[in-house]
């Protein structure tokens, strides 16, 4: 399996959405806790970062990949 990238900055997808409706979180914090935010209604939330793995479903857009034609 090959490990899913993420950045800081990146809107990520979730396996599950937040209550308000929206799946699209911002990744406004890395380390070992990643903090998230809801681009939906503006909630964040903090999840160690094995956590936050096993919920993210995919990465719906990259902020720093500027390598990537
Ligand atoms: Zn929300």
């Amino acid at each position: 399996m090959q490990r899913k990238q993420f950045g800081l900055g990146d809107i990520v997808e979730m396996k599950k959405p937040h209550p308000c409706g929206t799946n699209a979180w911002k990744v406004i914090r890395m380390g070992m806790d990643i903090r998230m935010k809801c681009t939906g209604c503006g909630h964040s939330v903090l999840l160690p970062r094995a956590r936050f793995e096993q919920r993210l479903k995919r990465v719906l857009s990259s902020a720093g990949d500027s390598a990537e034609s």
